[in-house]
C-alpha cells in the first residue's frame, strides 16, 4: 500500500469560480514559498457555486493542472469538493482529492438513543475534570452533558462516516483528504463539543485530516469578520488545544488541524489566527472562496474601455437581480440597500471610482462593502455573459492576474501565514 495523501501543515483554500485564475493563485503560493513559508493551495468549488455557474469539477482539475506544470509547483497541491454530502459527492469523484463532508443538516438531529448510550458509556474519560494541556483551566463535563452533545451530533458524524465509506468505495482509502463540515449551521460548537464531536469522529474511523468547526462570531462573504475578536481567539486556542489533545487520546490523524471557513476576508482575525497558530505549534487550513471573482471584477474596471463597460453592466443586471442573487446567501451577507448606488450613477464612474467602491480596503472611504457583497454573489451575471465576460478576461489576463495574486498574497497569505 502506498502512503496515504497527506495535507501539509499550512494550506490556503482558493476560490476560480470561472476557472481562469488558477495561475495567478499559485503565484500567491510560489510569494509565500519564496517568502519562507510552504502554504499549499486547496482549489475549492462546492455543488452550489458549479450549479449556478454550470460548470464540472473536471475543468478544475485541468486548470489546477495546468498551471502547477506552468508554473513547476512541486509541493502538494489539491482539489477541493467543498460541502459534498451523499447526494453531491459523485461528480466529484473523479477530479477530487480532498472532500469535505458536510454534516450540518443532521446537526440536532438524534441519533437512535442505544447509539448515543453506548457513545457515552464508550468514553468514560469524557467525563468528571478533563484538563487539556495548554489550556488554564480544565473543562467540568458530566454525563448529561456528553449525552446533550451525543443527541446534537452523534448522526451528523454517523452521516459523515457513511459519505466517508461512499468516497472509499469509489477512489481507495488513503488516496483523499477527508474533513468534516460543521459550519453552515446556526449555533456555534464550544471547543468542549468539539472535542467530544472528535471522540465520537474517531469511533466512526473516519481519518479526518481537518474539521470545520462554526466559530463565533459572523462569517460574511467577503467582508470583515462581525463579532468580538477577543472572544474568538480564546475559542481558537481552545480549539487548537483540543484537537492536540484529541489527536492523542483517540488516535486521529498527527496532521489533523482546523479548517477554516472563513467566507474570505476575514482581516481582523488573521493575526489572531496566525498568534494561535504559532503559540501551539499547530496547522491551519484556510478556506477562501469568492473573492478571487470579485479581483477579476477589478482587474476588469482597472483595464477601463471594454473591461470597465462589462464591469458596470455586471453591477447593473446584479442590482436588477439583487433580490433573486442574495437569496442562496441571505445568511451570510449583510447588505444596506439604501447604500448601493444606481446603476446609471455608476454608469459615469471612473476606473478609479469602481476599483475604490469594490476593492476590500476599509481605510478608502469610497469602499463600499453592500456594492461589494452584491458583486460577490452577482457571479451568476456574469456566468451567463459565457465568452463575453470570459474572453475580456484573457484579452486583461495580466492586469487581473496582478489583482488575484496581490489579494491572495498581501491581504490573505502574509497576515495569516506570515504574520505580517
Ligand atoms: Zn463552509
Amino acid at each position: 500500500m502506498t502512503t496515504p495523501v497527506v495535507l501539509p501543515k499550512y494550506s490556503i483554500g482558493v476560490g476560480d469560480r470561472f476557472a481562469h485564475q488558477a495561475k495567478a493563485q499559485l503565484q500567491a503560493c510560489i510569494l509565500a514559498a519564496d517568502a519562507g513559508v510552504e502554504v499549499i493551495p486547496v482549489w475549492n468549488k462546492s455543488n452550489r457555486e458549479h450549479m449556478i455557474i454550470g460548470s464540472e469539477p473536471t475543468k478544475t482539475r485541468l486548470a489546477a493542472d495546468a498551471a502547477v506544470k506552468e508554473l513547476g509547483w512541486n509541493k502538494p497541491y489539491f482539489l477541493d469538493a467543498d460541502h459534498i454530502n451523499l447526494k453531491t459527492v459523485d461528480r466529484f469523484v473523479a477530479s477530487c482529492d480532498f472532500y469535505t463532508l458536510d454534516v450540518a443538516d443532521l446537526i440536532g438531529k438524534p441519533a437512535s438513543a442505544a447509539d448515543v448510550e453506548a457513545f457515552v458509556k464508550s468514553h468514560p474519560k469524557l467525563q468528571g475534570e478533563v484538563q487539556i494541556p495548554g489550556l488554564a483551566s480544565p473543562f467540568h463535563i458530566d454525563a448529561a452533558f456528553v449525552t446533550s452533545v451525543a443527541n446534537k451530533y452523534l448522526a451528523a458524524v454517523q452521516d459523515a462516516g457513511e459519505i466517508y465509506k461512499h468516497i472509499v468505495e469509489k477512489k481507495g482509502a488513503g488516496n483523499f483528504v477527508p474533513e468534516i463540515s460543521m459550519d453552515e449551521t446556526d449555533s456555534p460548537q464550544t471547543p468542549v463539543e468539539l472535542l467530544i464531536i472528535l471522540a465520537a469522529i474517531a469511533d466512526t474511523g473516519v481519518p479526518i485530516q481537518t474539521i470545520a468547526p462554526k466559530f463565533t462570531g459572523r462569517f460574511n462573504k467577503g467582508v470583515d469578520y462581525v463579532g468580538d475578536v477577543a472572544q474568538f481567539t480564546v475559542e481558537f486556542e481552545s480549539d487548537l488545544a483540543a484537537i492536540a489533545f484529541a489527536i492523542k487520546q483517540y488516535g486521529l490523524p498527527a496532521n489533523l488541524k482546523l479548517s477554516v471557513h472563513s467566507g474570505s476576508d476575514k482581516f481582523s482575525i488573521y493575526q489572531p489566527i496566525h498568534d494561535a497558530v504559532r503559540k501551539f505549534d499547530a496547522g491551519v487550513h484556510v478556506k477562501t472562496a469568492g473573492t478571487t471573482w470579485l479581483e477579476e471584477i477589478i482587474g476588469l474596471a482597472e483595464a477601463g474601455g471594454d473591461g470597465l463597460a462589462l464591469a458596470k453592466e455586471i453591477y447593473a443586471e446584479a442590482f436588477g437581480h439583487r433580490e433573486e442573487l442574495c437569496a442562496p446567501y441571505a445568511t451570510v451577507i449583510d447588505i444596506d440597500a439604501a447604500k448601493l448606488p444606481s446603476p446609471a450613477a455608476v454608469s459615469k464612474w471612473t476606473s478609479e471610482q469602481f476599483t475604490s467602491a469594490l476593492r476590500h480596503d476599509q481605510k478608502n472611504p469610497a469602499y463600499n462593502s453592500s456594492l461589494r457583497q452584491l458583486l460577490h454573489v452577482g457571479f451568476k451575471v456574469a456566468a451567463k455573459m459565457g465568452p463575453r465576460y470570459l474572453d475580456l478576461l484573457v484579452a486583461n489576463e495580466d492586469v487581473v492576474a496582478r489583482n488575484v495574486t496581490g489579494n491572495l498574497f498581501e491581504r490573505h497569505i502574509k497576515p495569516i501565514f506570515l504574520g505580517k
